[in-house]
C-alpha cells in the first residue's frame, strides 16, 4: 500500500530489499513531502516574518498556511495555540522550563508514569533541580498498562500538572487519555500528553479531549526532522513566559525594557524552520487523504499477524499489549544488539536497546529489547520475512 510513494524503500541493505521496521524511531518521506520542501528551497526561500519583499511574503504565508493545517489536524480552536518547535523534546523542553516557572515552586508535585520517553523525564528533573519540585511517578501494571488505581491516589493538593505518553515508545500500549485526562481535571490539574507515538496511528482532537499541552514531532508522522509542535491552550500560554528569547518572540526592545510578541510568536524566538513547516503540513495532508482510520486498520491488521507470526517462534517473549504499531520483544538468551545486528545483515532495520525509557526498562528487568514498528507502507510480506530471519539467527546460536 502505497510503497511507491517513499523512494528509499526500494533500496537494497546488503544486497537485501530494505525492510523498514524503525519507524518508531522515524518514519521514511513521502516524494510529496521532499518535492514540497525542494520546491521552496528552489522558488520561494526567504526569511519569514520580517520582510516587506514578495518572496518573504510568499514563505511567511507557507509557514502560516502549514500551521492552520496543524491546528486543523489536531482540532485545536486557534492558530495561537499551535507553537513550532524542533519535535517533541523541545516541546516538553518549553513547558518544564515556561509552565514551571509559572505555575511551580517548591514541593510542588508532577505526575510522570514509569512508561515515560526519557524526553518526559528528564525535562522535569532538570525543573526539580532548579526549582526543587517532586516528581511522583504512576506505575504499570505486569501486562503494561497505566495502574489507573495507581494513579488516582498520587494526586494531592500540590499537584500542578500530569505529563504522561498516549502511547509508549516500548510497549505500545495505548493510554485510556480521556479517563487520565478526566482524572486530572477532576483535581483541577492540567495535562500535557506526549503525542510522539500516538500522532501517526491515531486521530487526535485536542478539543474533545480536553487537554491542556499535547507535543508531537514531524519527523516521526511522515514529515521532516527538525520540525514539531507544541500544542497548549491559550488561557494558559497567555499566563506562561518565554522559553527562549530573541528575534520574532518580542514587541519592544530596549535595555531597559522588553515586551513580548503575542502568540504563537511569543514561544517561537529566532528564525524557524518554515521550510520544514512547509514539509509537516504536506506529510498532514498527506496522512489525512490516505485517512488516519484507514492507517490503523492497516497497522492493525500488521502488528496482529506479526504477534501471531512471531508467537510461532519458541522463546519468544513479547513485552506489552502491542497495541499501536509497535512490538518490542526477546527471544531466548539472544542479546537484544546481537540479533538487531544480524537482522541487519538480512536488511532488516529495527532498533535495539532501552528506546531513551531507562525507567522502563528497570520496571520489566531487562537491559534493552528488540522493537519492530509499523508504519502504512509496511506489508504482511515484510513480517514473514522478519520471522525467518528470526528464526535463522536463533539456528545461530
Ligand atoms: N516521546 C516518545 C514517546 C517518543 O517515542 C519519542 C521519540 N523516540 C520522543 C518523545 C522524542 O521525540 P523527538 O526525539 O522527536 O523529540
Amino acid at each position: 500500500m502505497f510503497r511507491q510513494d517513499f523512494p528509499i524503500l526500494s533500496r537494497k541493505i546488503y544486497g537485501h530489499q530494505l525492510v523498514y521496521l524503525d519507524n518508531a524511531a522515524t518514519t521514511q518521506k513521502p516524494r510529496t513531502v521532499i518535492d514540497a520542501m525542494t520546491d521552496e528551497y528552489l522558488n520561494v526561500n526567504a526569511n519569514v516574518h520580517r520582510g516587506v519583499h514578495y518572496l518573504s511574503q510568499q514563505a511567511t504565508e507557507l509557514m502560516e498556511q502549514a500551521r492552520e493545517t496543524v491546528r486543523a489536524f489536531l482540532g485545536a480552536r486557534s492558530t495561537s495555540e499551535i507553537i513550532f518547535t524542533r519535535g517533541t523534546t523541545e516541546s516538553i523542553n518549553l513547558v518544564a522550563a515556561s509552565f514551571g516557572q509559572a505555575f511551580m515552586s517548591e514541593c510542588d508535585e508532577i505526575i510522570l508514569t514509569e512508561m515515560e520517553h526519557h524526553s518526559n523525564i528528564v525535562p522535569w528533573q532538570l525543573l526539580r533541580t532548579r526549582a526543587r519540585i517532586i516528581i511522583k511517578v504512576c506505575p504499570i501494571t505486569d501486562d503494561g498498562h497505566l495502574d489507573l488505581e495507581a494513579l488516582s491516589r498520587l494526586f494531592t493538593s500540590r499537584t500542578r500538572l500530569l505529563a504522561c505518553t498516549a502511547v509508549s515508545n516500548v510497549l505500545g500500549t495505548v493510554n485510556p487519555l480521556d479517563a487520565i485526562i478526566n482524572m486530572a481535571h477532576d483535581h483541577d490539574v492540567p495535562v500535557l500528553v506526549d503525542a510522539a507515538q500516538a500522532a501517526p496511528h491515531i486521530p487526535i482532537d485536542v478539543q474533545s479531549l480536553d487537554v491542556d499541552f499535547l507535543a508531537f514531532s514531524g519527523h516521526k508522522i511522515y514529515g521532516p526532522t527538525g520540525i514539531g509542535v507544541l500544542y497548549g491552550k491559550e488561557a494558559l500560554l497567555q499566563q506562561m513566559p518565554p522559553f527562549m528569547g530573541g528575534g520574532e518572540m518580542i514587541g519592544r526592545v530596549s535595555f531597559e525594557h522588553t515586551t513580548f510578541n503575542e502568540l504563537p510568536y511569543k514561544f517561537e524566538a529566532g528564525t524557524p524552520d518554515y521550510v520544514a513547516c512547509t514539509g509537516l503540513a504536506r506529510a498532514l495532508d498527506y496522512v489525512t487523504d490516505i485517512g488516519l482510520d484507514n492507517i490503523a486498520a492497516h497497522e492493525h491488521d500488521l502488528v496482529t499477524y506479526a504477534i501471531q507470526r512471531l508467537r510461532e517462534i519458541p522463546d519468544m517473549r513479547i513485552f506489552g499489549p502491542s497495541t499501536a504499531g509497535v512490538i518490542s520483544f526477546l527471544v531466548g538468551n539472544i542479546h537484544h544488539l546481537d540479533l538487531g545486528t544480524l537482522l541487519d545483515r538480512l536488511g532488516i532495520a529495527v532498533r535495539t536497546g532501552h528506546h531513551c525509557a531507562e525507567p522502563l526498562m528497570h520496571r520489566l528487568g531487562i537491559e534493552g529489547t528488540v522493537r519492530a514498528s509499523f508504519a502504512l507502507y509496511n506489508t504482511r510480506a515484510e513480517v514473514d520475512t522478519l520471522v525467518a530471519a528470526i528464526e535463522r539467527v536463533r539456528k545461530m546460536f
